[in-house]
């Protein structure tokens, strides 16, 4: 058996590390926040109360943490993995981060003698819990096969895009694409409730043309019921739009619809809803249009 630590088990951690353990694998868990290892335990696995603990006999060790400063202060420092694991483990990074940190922390990583593979992961919360996600994976061949194991738990679609960075590059583009989709349909929505059209009648029919996506399967019961529990934060996506707007600015590139967008999340979070699931999107065009916004 291959020990993995597994190092932040919030909602996507959690179900992951789950599929791991049940998977044949033995996992240690640690998070910042105490109980947010329970499900873990639950299925056999194991809880460590420091990082120390997690990865000193670790051979795998696993990344779900919020943001690119998270990630840095699990990987670098005296108390950081690269200080404290074991030298030739594979880190495998799940969290959406900048690609430019990503670039760096692989060259530090590198340079400790570990092996490690940015991995973000698309599919939500249902992806996570049913092992459906998309991984966008970026490092070596080599690097990636040795996870391949691993991948195997917990997505469906696995894809070694390029070297490190380019998962979280490919990523980025994910949260766009996403966003803009989100918005689109938060608007079609209001819209057709404007027209008092009959709701489960209409996403029916969309669903079977052109318009249908994994979006709208996932996201226009939440709105109509407007149920917006997290899934997936606004605060979180507000981070990602950061994400793509430096990098194609950095890039020189003109993205006025992902501008928009990115300004329409900022919005939502500024008016508060930023705990809320990125669904929540759905409030900031009630607002707009000069309706209260509604929650279940
Ligand atoms: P979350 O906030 O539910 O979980 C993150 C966990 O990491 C928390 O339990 C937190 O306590 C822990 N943590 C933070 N810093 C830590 C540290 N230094 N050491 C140990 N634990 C630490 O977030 P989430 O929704 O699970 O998202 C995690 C990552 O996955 C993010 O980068 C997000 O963008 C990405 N993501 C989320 C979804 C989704 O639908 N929720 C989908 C795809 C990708």
């Amino acid at each position: 058996m291959t020990n993995v630590a597994f190092i932040g088990l919030g909602i996507m951690g959690a179900p992951m590390s789950v599929h791991l353990q049940r998977g044949g694998f033995a996992v240690t868990g640690y998070d910042l926040v105490p109980g947010a290892t329970d499900r873990l335990v639950a299925a056999g696995g194991r809880a460590a109360g420091s990082l120390a603990e997690a990865v000193a006999e670790a051979d795998v060790i696993a990344l779900m943490v919020p943001d690119s400063p998270d990630v840095e202060a699990v990987l670098t420092g005296p108390a950081g993995v690269l200080a404290l694991g074991r030298p030739g483990a594979l880190i495998i990074d799940f969290s959406t981060i900048r690609p430019d940190v990503t670039m760096a922390l692989a060259a530090q990583a590198h340079q400790a003698g570990f092996r490690i593979l940015d991995a973000p992961v698309s599919g939500g919360q249902p992806g996570a819990e049913q092992a459906t996600l998309s991984i966008m994976v970026g490092g070596t061949a080599d690097d990636f096969e040795a996870a391949r194991a691993i991948f195997e738990l917990v997505g469906r679609t696995i894809v070694l895009v390029g070297p490190n960075g380019a998962g979280q590059t490919v990523k980025a583009a994910n949260q766009l694409i996403v966003a803009a989709n989100i918005e689109a349909l938060a608007e079609a929505l209001i819209f057709l409730e404007a027209y008092g059209v009959d709701l489960t009648a209409a996403v029916e029919v969309l669903g079977g043309g052109l318009a249908g996506s994994a979006v709208l399967n996932q996201k226009a019961a939440k709105m109509t019921a407007r149920d917006f529990q997290p899934g997936f934060r606004i605060d979180l996506h507000h981070k990602d739009m950061g994400i793509v707007q430096a990098a194609a600015r950095q890039a020189g590139l003109a993205l006025p619809l992902g501008a928009l967008v990115a300004q329409l999340v900022a919005a939502v979070k500024a008016q508060g809803d930023g705990q809320l699931d990125h669904s929540a999107l759905f409030r900031g065009v009630q607002r707009l249009c000069g309706l209260a916004p509604t929650t279940d």
